[in-house]
């Protein structure tokens, strides 16, 4: 049973006067106002079909503003899907049993890199479970390596909760970035999706530490979490305006049938897209992937979170053998292909909806990275 946007997944119609009031706090926050709490969840307690074109046109609009229709590249390397961590909705969380697991050594990784730098991504983002094999000297090797080669690109670590000793140390030997979603900002929800030894506040406290040294910071949420309401979402916009990432990755939660919380609806399309324009007018200047979860839920999942206010895509550029092994949900898009198959169709997809690419590192607009911490 769906918990969340009621009137959006029932096809109901507003009175003139609840429509009027949803776009109207719309275009109160995208005339870079505030909401507040019940504003918000007004306008996701009310939003239907009708209003959804407004909000993704806004949505498009702010984007247009710091962005035009330029869509940042990243190419994503996903380098172990050893995990130690129990997320339960997570296919390749420690106590998947049908998984294959794997690692790459710096040297595959490094050429993972090459062949990405070759199609002209200046991005790379290095993604994993959170397996201790790497240690800090094992990713400052690697950092070194990759800085020495590349000179003109960022890297992004996707590693999970490390110490802040930890994040410090890799900020310092060159990681410029660091997505760590916060995964839904009710602590209600994150202790129903995660076990016991797994920490609300540390997740929280490993972002606030990632924000201080200097990175930048990408947070996230997933949408249509078994129980998750309106309300849990409403946090999230909330926390996000709090904490203030460079970085917002949302993406449809989908249900993978190896995990604790088989049986479960997915989220939807419509959903997340509507989580992606409210992101967008609440941290204009955010970078925002179409994610490739939203890809993997719809043929051109990813197209129309570029027309809501998305402006970032990470094709995949691990080791084509393994991608399939890195089955966080079902069903998962691009597992089959080459890298250089994967920038082709991005650049068409791209391109087929009125943006273009842009292989630049794509920083933050306004980040200075502070070289005295
Ligand atoms: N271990 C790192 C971490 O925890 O941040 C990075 C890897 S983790 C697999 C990357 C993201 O995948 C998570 O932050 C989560 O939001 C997403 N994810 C995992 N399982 C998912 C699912 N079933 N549906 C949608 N997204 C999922």
């Amino acid at each position: 049973m769906k918990t969340i946007f009621d009137k959006l997944n029932g096809n109901c119609k507003n009175s003139a006067r609840v429509s009027d009031k949803v776009i109207d706090l719309i275009d109160k926050l995208a005339k870079n106002t505030n909401l507040e709490r019940d504003e918000f969840l007004y306008v996701l307690n009310n939003i239907t079909a009708r209003e959804t074109g407004h909000l993704y046109k806004r949505a498009y609009e702010v984007k247009h503003i710091h962005y035009q229709n330029r869509v940042y590249l990243r190419g994503l390397i996903e380098i172990s899907n050893y995990c130690k961590m129990g997320c339960k909705y997570c296919g390749i969380n420690y106590k998947a049993q049908g998984v294959e697991r794997y690692r790459l050594t710096i040297e595959e990784i490094v050429k993972c890199c090459q062949i990405g730098y070759d199609l002209g991504y200046r991005t790379f983002v290095i993604q994993s479970g959170e397996d201790s094999y790497y240690s800090d000297k094992l990713i400052i090797e690697m950092l070194g390596f990759i800085k020495d080669k590349f000179s003109d690109v960022r890297i992004t670590l996707s590693l999970g909760e490390r110490s802040r000793e930890s994040y410090q140390k890799l900020y310092d030997a060159g990681a410029d970035r660091y997505l760590l979603r916060h995964e839904t900002a009710s602590r209600r929800l994150y202790e129903h999706v995660h076990p016991s030894f797994m920490s609300f506040d540390n997740r929280r406290k490993c972002l606030s530490n990632l924000k201080e040294i200097g990175y930048q910071v990408g947070a996230g949420f997933m949408v249509g979490l078994p129980t998750q309401t309106n309300e849990d979402l409403v946090e999230d916009l909330i926390y996000l305006r709090e904490l203030g990432p460079e970085m917002i990755g949302i993406g449809p939660y989908l249900c993978h049938e190896d995990t604790e919380l088989k049986g479960n609806e997915s989220g939807t399309l419509e959903e997340t897209l509507v989580m992606v324009a409210m992101a967008r007018l609440t941290l204009p200047k955010a970078l925002l992937p179409a994610t490739t979860a939203l890809g993997s839920l719809h043929a051109i999942g990813r197209e129309k979170a570029l027309k809501s206010g998305a402006n970032v895509m990470m094709p995949n550029i691990s080791p084509t053998e393994n991608r399939a092994k890195y089955e966080i949900y079902q069903n998962k898009i691009c597992i089959t292909d080459a890298s250089d198959q994967c920038r082709n169709c991005i650049e068409a997809r791209i391109v087929g909806v009125g943006h273009e690419i842009d292989l630049g590192v794509g920083d933050y607009i306004d980040f200075e990275r502070n070289e005295e911490k």
